[in-house]
């Protein structure tokens, strides 16, 4: 098997771009779907953000500064533009801001003030929690959760608006975007997909399915440093349309009017609420940067080809495989079901294979093909066999839960 990584290695076109990224020695990194490491580029970045932007421009650098750089102001929109291709959107359909939480909740509001007169929410029980935390919290809707199979005949004339997770968090399963977007449009719902475990790293095309809002996050597949801007996709045609509740003084036609009386900006900028925090939008420029230099097509097929060499890898070990086998149906990403998946985990840390454990008995390895070469996964399948042949999990020290798992 390592022979055949090797050789796998040095036929792969985007191998090189290991390089741009500051992996610390001795670590197999099997997390960047949670959090993606740290682009050599983005340390500069920020240097040059804090010393000369800030240090220097002070509140100047809101503007463009006179030898370029600065230009806050325009760094939501700008961010966004360059996202947008990577999730088949265009530039001005897609802006960086706040948490996926916060804009899940501006854009169910948004949701429904494109569907007036409607007020069900419909999603599938175990989306990711925020996703469902965030129809909770809004009093006027009612939500209404279904089965992935009965997702289609939940969908009735009294549902605003369909709001799934294209890729799931925990078991990388992948819903047919278009088709289910076809199917809420048949009944006059809108649809919002969290790309949290797509974009950056499955191919996404919002506006090929006919999508009409969306999220996503900065911080995994992206490499936008931790906590990083997500980003809001709201289709073209909607934005005549759209109002959002977060109506703050960012989103408003002239924030520099200081006018006491509310005026949306024109499309997404209307769904700016406040400061934008520039040292992380910094950041993630930086990752998104990356990214979009190695190109989606490349990266796709790699995550595909590391993630089937690794299957290849444990074809022999007693493992339960809950991601979908055929990969062009799951995300970037294999989960598998153990009983002490938790345990299993840690001891895989111990060795410097970094994955995670999402409860109750997932085991997640992440497959992110920015930086990963073949001979990691080789590697991460040589330390899983022997972490489950030696029972070198059941050590004490592996079965205390830390706050964050
Ligand atoms: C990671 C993730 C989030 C993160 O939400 P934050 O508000 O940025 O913490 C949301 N939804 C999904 C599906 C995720 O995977």
């Amino acid at each position: 098997m390592m022979q055949r990584a090797r050789d796998l290695d040095a036929a792969d076109p985007i191998a090189h771009f290991r390089d741009r990224f500051d992996l610390p020695e001795g670590v197999i990194y099997l997390d960047g779907n949670s959090l993606g490491p740290l682009p050599k580029a983005s340390r500069e970045r920020l240097h040059q953000v804090i010393d000369a932007e800030w240090g220097e421009g002070l509140i100047r650098s809101w503007n463009e500064l006179p030898g370029g750089g600065g230009d806050w102001i325009a760094m939501p929109q700008r961010v966004g533009a360059k996202i947008a291709p990577l999730v088949g959107a265009k530039p001005h359909e897609v802006i960086a801001c706040d948490s996926v939480s916060v804009n899940l909740a501006k854009l169910i509001g948004a949701a429904l003030s494109l569907n007036p007169g409607r007020n069900v929410v419909l999603s599938e029980p175990g989306n990711f929690p925020t996703d469902l935390y965030m129809i909770q919290g809004q009093s006027q809707v009612e939500q209404r959760l279904a089965e992935r199979d009965q997702m289609i005949d939940a969908l009735d004339e009294d549902v605003a608006l369909l709001l799934l997770t294209h890729v799931h968090y925990k078991t990388g399963e992948m819903f047919d975007m278009e088709r289910l977007t076809r199917a809420a449009h048949d009944v006059g719902a809108i649809v919002l997909w969290d790309l949290s475990h797509s974009g950056g790293a499955v191919p996404v095309d919002v506006n090929g399915a006919n999508a009409d809002l969306a999220v996503g996050c900065g911080y995994k597949y992206l490499n936008g440093g931790p906590g990083a801007p997500a980003y809001a996709f709201v289709a073209e045609r909607h934005h005549g349309d759209f109002s959002q509740p977060l109506t703050g003084w960012f989103g408003h036609a002239q924030p520099f009017a200081f006018s006491d009386e509310y005026e949306p900006a024109e499309g997404v900028k209307r769904l700016l609420a406040g400061t934008p925090p520039v040292l992380a939008m910094a950041a993630l420029e930086s990752g998104v940067e990356l990214i979009a230099e190695i190109g989606m097509e490349a990266l796709v097929a790699k995550s595909r080809a590391l993630s089937e060499f690794f299957r290849e890898c444990v074809a022999d070990l007693d493992l339960d495989l809950v991601s979908p086998r055929d990969p062009a149906q799951r995300g970037s990403q294999l989960s598998f079901r153990h009983a002490n998946a938790y345990a299993l985990s840690q001891a895989l840390i111990a060795r410097g294979v970094i994955g995670d454990f999402r409860d109750p008995d997932i085991l997640r390895l992440g497959f992110a093909p920015a930086y990963l070469r073949f001979v990691d996964i080789a590697e991460a399948a040589r330390h899983l066999a022997q972490v489950l042949e030696t029972g070198e999990w059941q050590r004490d020290e592996f079965a205390t839960r830390a706050a964050v798992t």
